[in-house]
C-alpha cells in the first residue's frame, strides 16, 4: 500500500494592492478622489506584478547572486558586475512605472510623494531589495536641484527621473569608508587637482551599494582642507567613461553578506577618479543631507513594505495551516500573535507615509512651519523606530510559519535577512538616536510640534477607545519630555537614554497617526479594523525613556568589577 503523505499548501498572495486595506484606506483619507482616480490604476498593477509575476521571480532566482569578473579572457581588468534577473526586471519595471519619476513631475503636486511611496511600497518587497538604488537615486536628483548646480542638474537629473529605460540612471551614495560609516569626517579619500584642474579622487569606499549604476554622489578630502566632516567636500561622479570603461575605478571585491544578497555591494579603490565638486570645497557632510533624509524616507517605507509581506504570507498561512484540530487563524493566541504584528505594521505605515507626506509638502511650499518643525526630527525618528520594528516582526513572522519559516526555498528566510539592515545602513538606531538629541538641542520646536500632533489627533476623536489609545499618547509624550527636560544638563544620562528616548518619540507619534486614521476609517468607511490596530498598539510599551542606570552600566557593558552594596 502506498501512503500518500500530507503536503502543505504554501501561502499564496493575491494583488498586493487590493489586498492591503491598511494602504486602501490611507489612500482614501489622503489623496482628493480625483488623484486617486488617476493613479489607482498603476498602483493596482504594480499590485498585480508584486504578488503574481514579480514574487514568482524573486521565489525562481532565489539562488542566484550578483557576479563580479574582474578580468576578461584576455587578461583586461574589466570589473563587470551581471545582476541578477529580478534586478534586470526591476530596473526596467522602475523606469515605466517612474518609481522616481513620478516624485519630480509636476501632476500631483504634494501628492506624487505619497504616490511614488505608495508604488515603492508595493514594489519593495518582490524585487530583492532594488528599492536601495533608487532611494539613493532619488536622493541624489533631490541633493542636485538643491545645490544650484545649473550644469549637473541639466546633465543628470532628466536621467535620474526618467521613465525611459534607456535613459534612466541610477545612483549610488559612497560614504562609508573602513575607518566609519557613522563617523565619516574620518573618511581617507583626498581629492587632487589635476595639471588640467580637474579634480580627481584618491581612496577606498568600503560600502558601496548599487556599484551598477552610472553616478554616485561621494565624499573627499580636497588636499588642503582640515580633518573633520567639514573639510570633506561632496563630489559627483560618473563611474564610466565613454567607452563604458570604469572611470579609474576598480573593484576589490563584492561583500558577502547576510542579507540584500542581490544588492551588489562593493569595496572600490578610487585611483585618480574625475569627479566634480557639487556646491562647495568644503561643509560635504552637511551637503549630502538631503540625500541621506530621502534615504532614511525609503528605509522607513521599506521596512514597512516588509513587515506588510510578512504579515500577508502569515496570515494566508494560518487559513490554510491546521493544528490541533482547527486552522491557525481561529486558536486563540495565533490570533494573538498575528494581531500584534499587524498592529505593529499598521503603526509603522503611518509613520513613514506621515514621513512621506510632510516632505511632498515642503517640497511644494505647502508645509506649516509647526509641519516644518516636526519634519526635520521626523527622517531620524521613523527610520530608527521602524527598523527595529521590521526586524522584530520578521523574526517573528518566521515562527508563525513553524519550521517551514526556517526553510529557504519557501522564500521566508529572505524576510528576516532582508530586515536585519534596515536598522544598519543609512545611520544605526544608537547613531540617529544621537542625531535627534543634536537636533533637538539645535532646535528644541521639533518636540513641540511633536506633542501638538499628538493632542490634535488624541483630541479629534470622537469614539471611547480610541480616546483612550489618544491618552496614552499623551501621557507617553508628556512623560517622554519630562524625562528630557529632567536630564538637560547631564550629557552622560541623556545619550545613555537617546535610543528609549527617539524610540518613544517615534512610537507616540506612530499610536497617535494610527488613531487618527482609526477615527476617519469608523466615520468614512465604518471599519473597525485601524481602531482594533490603535488599540492594540496602545497597549505595547510605548514610553520607553525609563532612566537608564548610567554608572553601572558602564561596569555592565565592559564586564568591569562594580562596587557591593
Ligand atoms: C548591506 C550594506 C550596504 C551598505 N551600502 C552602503 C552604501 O551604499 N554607501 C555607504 O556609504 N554605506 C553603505 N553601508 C554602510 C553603512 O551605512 C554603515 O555600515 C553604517 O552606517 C554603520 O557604520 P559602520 O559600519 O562604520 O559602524 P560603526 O560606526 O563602527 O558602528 C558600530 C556600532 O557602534 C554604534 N555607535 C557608533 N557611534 C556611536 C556613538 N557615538 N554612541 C553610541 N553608539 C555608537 C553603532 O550604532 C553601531 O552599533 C552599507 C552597509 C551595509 C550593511
Amino acid at each position: 500500500m502506498i501512503i500518500k503523505p500530507f503536503n502543505q499548501p504554501a501561502p499564496q498572495l493575491g494583488n498586493q494592492y487590493d489586498d492591503d486595506r491598511v494602504l486602501r484606506s490611507y489612500l482614501r483619507r489622503v489623496l482628493p478622489p480625483d488623484v486617486l482616480a488617476a493613479v489607482e490604476p498603476s498602483l493596482r498593477e504594480m499590485g498585480e506584478l508584486a504578488g503574481g509575476e514579480l514574487y514568482q521571480l524573486q521565489l525562481a532566482d532565489r539562488l542566484n547572486v550578483p557576479v563580479l569578473t574582474q578580468w576578461d579572457a584576455w587578461g583586461e581588468r574589466i570589473d563587470h558586475i551581471e545582476v541578477t534577473a529580478v534586478w534586470k526586471r526591476a530596473e526596467r519595471l522602475a523606469a515605466e512605472f517612474g518609481i522616481v519619476g513620478a516624485a519630480y513631475e509636476p501632476d500631483y503636486g504634494r501628492f506624487a510623494r505619497p504616490y511614488q511611496f505608495a508604488l515603492a511600497y508595493l514594489f519593495h518587497p518582490s524585487t530583492d531589495v532594488y528599492t536601495c538604488p533608487l532611494a539613493m537615486t532619488d536622493g541624489a536628483a533631490r541633493t542636485l536641484l538643491l545645490s544650484g548646480n545649473r550644469e549637473l542638474i541639466d546633465r543628470a537629473v532628466p536621467r535620474l527621473t526618467s521613465r525611459d529605460p534607456a535613459q534612466f540612471w541610477t545612483s549610488g551614495q559612497w560614504m562609508t569608508e573602513s575607518t566609519g560609516g557613522s563617523d565619516v569626517g574620518l573618511s581617507e579619500t583626498v581629492a587632487v587637482l589635476d595639471r588640467a584642474e580637474n579634480w580627481r579622487l584618491h581612496g577606498r569606499k568600503w560600502f558601496t551599494s548599487a556599484t551598477t549604476s552610472q553616478m554616485a554622489l561621494t565624499l573627499g578630502r580636497p588636499e588642503s582642507n582640515k580633518p573633520g566632516g567639514r573639510g570633506l567636500a561632496m563630489f559627483y561622479l560618473e563611474l564610466r567613461d565613454e567607452d563604458g570603461r570604469l572611470n579609474h575605478i576598480t573593484i576589490n571585491r563584492l561583500k558577502d553578506k547576510l542579507g540584500t544578497r542581490k544588492v551588489p555591494t562593493a569595496e572600490l579603490m578610487l585611483d585618480g577618479t574625475p569627479a566634480v565638486p557639487v556646491r562647495e570645497l568644503g561643509n560635504g557632510v552637511r551637503n549630502i543631507i538631503p540625500m541621506l533624509h530621502l534615504t532614511r524616507t525609503w528605509n522607513s517605507v521599506m521596512a514597512t513594505a516588509t513587515m506588510r509581506r510578512g504579515i500577508a504570507l502569515a496570515r494566508d498561512y494560518a487559513r490554510r495551516r491546521e493544528a490541533f484540530g482547527a486552522p491557525l487563524s481561529r486558536q486563540p493566541l495565533h490570533i494573538d500573535t498575528l494581531a500584534g504584528l499587524q498592529a505593529e505594521t499598521e503603526a509603522a505605515f503611518h509613520l513613514s507615509f506621515y514621513l512621506v507626506e510632510l516632505i511632498g509638502r515642503d517640497e511644494t511650499g505647502a508645509i506649516t512651519s509647526e509641519e516644518a518643525d516636526l519634519l526635520r526630527l521626523l527622517t531620524s525618528i521613523a527610520k530608527l523606530t521602524t527598523g527595529r520594528q521590521a526586524v522584530a516582526v520578521a523574526s517573528e513572522v518566521l515562527e508563525a510559519h513553524g519550521g517551514a519559516g526556517y526553510i529557504e526555498d519557501t522564500g521566508l528566510p529572505l524576510l528576516m535577512r532582508d530586515s536585519q539592515v534596515m536598522p544598519i545602513w543609512e545611520g544605526t538606531t544608537n547613531v540617529l538616536s544621537l542625531d535627534t538629541l543634536r537636533a533637538i538641542a539645535h532646535d528644541p520646536a521639533g518636540p513641540v510640534a511633536l506633542q501638538r500632533k499628538v493632542s490634535a489627533a488624541a483630541q479629534s476623536t470622537t469614539d471611547p477607545a480610541l480616546a483612550e489609545a489618544g491618552r496614552v499618547a499623551m501621557e507617553a509624550v508628556s512623560g517622554v519630555l519630562h524625562w528630557l527636560s529632567e536630564r538637560a544638563d547631564d550629557r552622560s544620562a541623556l545619550e545613555a537614554g537617546a535610543r528609549r528616548f527617539a524610540m518613544t518619540l517615534g512610537r507616540v507619534l506612530a499610536l497617535a497617526l494610527l488613531v487618527e486614521q482609526a477615527q476617519w476609517s469608523l466615520d468614512h468607511e465604518r471599519d473597525g479594523r485601524a481602531r482594533a490596530a490603535a488599540v492594540r498598539f496602545a497597549r505595547t510599551p510605548i514610553n520607553m525613556s525609563a532612566a537608564a542606570g548610567v554608572s553601572d552600566d558602564v561596569g555592565l557593558a565592559n564586564d568591569e568589577p562594580l562596587p557591593v552594596g
